[in-house]
């Protein structure tokens, strides 16, 4: 049996690609040539009031202007809700979630320090809420976001570590040790969807058969936590590659909020995918 390497670029269709995003899909496509594998497009699109279809249109335009073909159909997070909702079910049934109630505030005034990306840490005030004030609470439509009590987790796996390739392709793979609990009690289940970040990505990487996953370096330490979600959801784990950021000139990574150029700007300034691949070093 022939082992082919499956790779994704897995764009938010929040807003529109820049040149970082641009970067990370070349060195995808790039890496997937280099492997003999496939670089597949997955539209991650699970958050309902930043998500829009017009955004997912331009993503898939402009990955095409940059010359990338990918495997049809595209992948959409929003058309598999239920199996996300059956992952965090299964891990309910571990006793692994707990509804949360806490408002931002509350959780930016209990916090015990930060997680990776600067955000307050949980400080767990929901974990040991009476069943009976959780039942009330749900009962009179109280919304609850469900998080994982990383605590019972960790006792499950016990260490656990991941493969990690890179800077290129050629370097050795590494053994990395995952830090799961420097983050917390990740939420999984969101108010306004049954699903996040961390749980969708994981279920997708084992359901689309991805052997490769590569992100930029700002995303290495989510790994922890996808470590985690495939041990207790007996997934595997793929082998990881964290490429460098595109930086602006004031040194910080792009990004839509500082008013990067999006590709669409640098097309009608006149730019070609030539200019862009060139730039990126392509
Ligand atoms: N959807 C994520 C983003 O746009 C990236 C997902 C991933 O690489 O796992 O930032």
């Amino acid at each position: 049996m022939s082992f082919r390497p499956i790779l994704r670029f897995a764009p938010s269709p929040n807003g529109l690609l820049h040149l970082g995003h641009a970067y990370s899909a070349l060195w995808t496509w790039q890496a997937a040539s280099e492997l003999r594998g496939t670089a597949l497009l997955r539209i991650e699109d699970i958050d309902p009031a930043r998500c829009k279809p017009e955004f997912a249109d331009a993503i898939l335009a402009d990955l095409g202007w940059l010359g990338l073909r990918w495997p049809e159909p595209v992948w959409r997070q929003s058309e598999h809700l239920p199996t996300y909702a059956q992952a965090a079910d299964r891990l309910g049934d571990m006793g692994l979630l707990y509804p949360c109630f806490c408002s931002r505030t509350r959780i930016a005034a209990d916090a015990t320090g930060t997680d990776p990306d600067d955000a307050p840490l949980y400080a767990r005030t929901c974990r040991h809420l009476p069943p009976a004030e959780i039942a009330e609470r749900l009962g009179r439509g109280d919304r609850a976001q469900y998080r994982l009590d990383l605590v019972r987790a960790i006792a499950m796996t016990g260490p656990l570590s991941f493969t990690q390739i890179g800077p290129t392709l050629r370097d050795r793979p590494q053994i990395r040790y995952a830090r799961p609990e420097r983050w917390g009690d990740v939420v999984l289940q969101r108010k306004d969807t049954p699903t996040s970040y961390h749980l969708s990505v994981v279920v997708d990487d084992a359901a689309q058969g991805v052997t490769h996953v590569t992100r930029g370096r700002d995303m290495q330490a989510s790994t922890d936590i996808h470590v985690l979600l495939q041990f207790l959801l007996g997934l595997p784990s793929p082998i990881y590659a964290f490429h460098r950021l595109v930086l602006g000139e004031d040194g910080k990574k792009l990004s839509k909020s500082q008013g990067s150029p999006s590709l669409q700007d640098l097309r009608n300034a006149g730019r070609t995918p030539q200019d862009i691949r060139h730039e990126l070093g392509f």
